[in-house]
């Protein structure tokens, strides 16, 4: 060792007596011959009681014996050691002693000397435990939730997930977080990234995730997510004297799938019961109108009849005449009397049709109209054993219209190619049963086709289907022909066109047209 010239010895002393660390020299045994007043103080021994005694007598006899034998195998190698032991004190209490022990070897290369020094790191391990504890309870809590749980570095890299978000990493095939963090900046918005650098957090939004390559109907999951943010101080010792944060973003994400069909079932059962509650009074209404306009002809025919016959009477009034007139009066009365009924019998009629209700005009796509339709059809499509091949176009301007006119006027439609299809006919046997739902985007309209394989309509019928009371069906069969009519009622009344193509052979494709922003605000339903 160089010399210290300039270090009196008794420096040495010094620093070792007024050291904060327990210090003890002990014999190449561990005998103990010196002992420094730290070391009492953290042992609670005077160094009257432990001088000439072995380091054991510190030993709470917990501490495996491997760690004594290969703290004492690394001291024959002349190595310091360094570790934890459980110690034991003057009054019996036990501390875990930080102890590093340096072997001192002499001149002839034999060690002559132990130097040990410790402390007493009790707290710190009881912190560091509790540390763990909560940790792992964290982990356990975390692990056991029913939510998918992951938290995010500021690069977005998951550092820490739960087992439910191991979960949706398989049934989604790729990052869970990734995803549906585009599908919240796509939902939000400016407001994501708003919220993402204000760190503010976000609450119950519900995102849409497509599944690639899902069954029919399971495709689509549908998940709660909120986010939140975390500081974590920089731990690192460079961070010690000017500390650094780290954000993280800390993403849940409930799995609402089933909620959400429950809720969607509702809704399509409630938009059905609606339709159908309109369809029968519309029919209702156009039946009563119908009537009446067919109730009206005779009348006027009658009422002109006897307006006729009165004028002329009036032109040859000699006293012949005028005795005929009077064994026509009861006649007269008689006829007067029906004309009065009839016309009372149709006020009333005309009394009795419901009045119609206006319905708010809102922007509309159909694709999400027809989405509804279809389901609304799933039980009859699946019953009558229909494919259908849904061709929605990937951009679809929005229409303005009334949201369940338009749903009941597709809704017939469809039960009108159901219907046909199922209608057997010669040469049927083998005929591919098919509706293909087409939506297509033009310049100035949107178009719906609706295409089926049934027996398609005839030519000399292509606008006749369109008049009211015309039907191929026949009223016994519960059709009085006013469907198409009220349909193409709908469709006009939105300035839109129906119309059946005659060019299609393969059935029967009907053609709906709406002009993109045309439609009057409030129209009756
Ligand atoms: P022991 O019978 O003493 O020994 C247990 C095992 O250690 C034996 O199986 C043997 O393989 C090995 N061993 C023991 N003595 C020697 C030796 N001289 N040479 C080679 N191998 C040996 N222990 C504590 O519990 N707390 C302390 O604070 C502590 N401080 C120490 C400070 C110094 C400077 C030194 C040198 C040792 C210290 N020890 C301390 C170790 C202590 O000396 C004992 O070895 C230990 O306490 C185990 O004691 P024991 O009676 O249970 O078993």
């Amino acid at each position: 060792m160089p010399a210290t010239p300039d270090l009196p010895p008794q420096v040495f002393r010094q620093a070792v007596e007024q050291a904060a660390l327990a210090i003890s020299i002990t014999d190449a045994k561990a005998n103990i011959l010196y002992a420094n007043p730290a070391f009492e103080r953290v042992t609670g021994y005077k160094l009257a009681e432990v001088l000439g005694n072995n380091q054991s007598m510190l030993s709470y006899k917990v501490t495996p014996g491997l760690v004594y034998e290969s703290l004492w195998a690394q001291l024959a190698r002349q190595r310091a050691w360094n570790g934890m032991l459980v110690n034991r004190r003057s009054d019996g209490s036990r501390y875990l002693a930080d102890l590093t022990i340096t072997p001192v070897v002499g001149a002839d290369g034999k060690t002559s000397h132990f130097l040990g020094m410790h402390r007493d790191v009790t707290e710190v391990h009881h912190l560091e435990r509790q540390v763990q504890n909560q940790k792992a309870m964290i982990e356990s809590v975390v692990d056991a939730a029913q939510v998918a749980i992951c938290l995010l570095d500021e690069r977005d890299h998951v550092v820490l997930d739960n087992q439910e978000y191991k979960k949706l990493i398989g049934d989604l095939g790729r990052e869970p977080a990734s995803t549906l963090l585009t599908n919240l900046r796509q939902q939000m918005g400016a407001g994501f990234d708003l919220a993402r650098r204000r760190r503010q957090a976000v609450r119950h939004r519900e995102v849409k995730v497509e599944l690639a390559g899902g069954g029919h109907g399971q495709a689509t999951r549908w998940f709660a997510c909120a986010l939140s943010w975390f500081e974590e101080q920089d731990a690192s010792a460079d961070a010690f004297y000017e500390p650094t944060r780290r954000h993280y973003l800390l993403l849940t994400a409930q799995d609402i799938t089933e909620l959400k069909r429950q809720q969607e079932a509702i809704r399509i059962n409630s938009l059905a019961a609606l339709l159908t509650e309109q369809e029968r009074i519309q029919s209702l209404r156009e039946t009563l109108a119908g009537a009446v306009y067919q109730l009206e002809g005779p009348l006027n025919t009658l009422t002109a009849a006897v307006r006729l016959l009165e004028r002329r009477r009036g032109k040859g009034e000699d006293s012949a005449e005028r005795n005929e007139c009077q064994r026509e009066d009861a006649f007269d009365v008689a006829i007067d009397t029906a004309l009065r009924d009839s016309r009372t019998a149709l006020d009333t009629l005309r009394a009795c049709i419901p009045h119609q209700q206006n319905e708010v005009m809102q922007p509309l796509n159909l694709n999400e109209v027809l989405r509804d339709v279809l389901k609304m059809a799933t039980a009859d499509l699946l019953g009558s054993g229909i494919v259908v091949e849904w061709y929605p176009a990937a951009e679809l301007p929005p229409v303005r219209g009334g949201a369940t006119q338009l749903a009941a006027t597709f809704r017939h439609l469809l039960a009108n190619a159901i219907e046909a299809m199922n209608e057997r006919r010669v040469g049927d046997q083998g005929r591919e049963r098919l509706v293909r739902l087409f939506t297509q985007f033009h310049a100035d309209h949107v178009e719906v086709i609706l295409e089926d394989t049934g027996p398609g309509i005839p030519a000399e019928w292509r606008y006749k289907v369109f008049e009211p009371f015309f039907t191929t069906k026949g009223a016994a069969r519960g059709h009085l022909g006013m469907g198409l009519s009220m349909a193409q009622d709908t469709v006009s009344r939105h300035g839109g066109l129906i119309d059946v193509d005659p060019d299609y052979a393969e059935g029967c494709r009907v053609r709906v047209q709406f002009p993109l922003g045309a439609a009057r605000d409030g129209m009756p339903t």
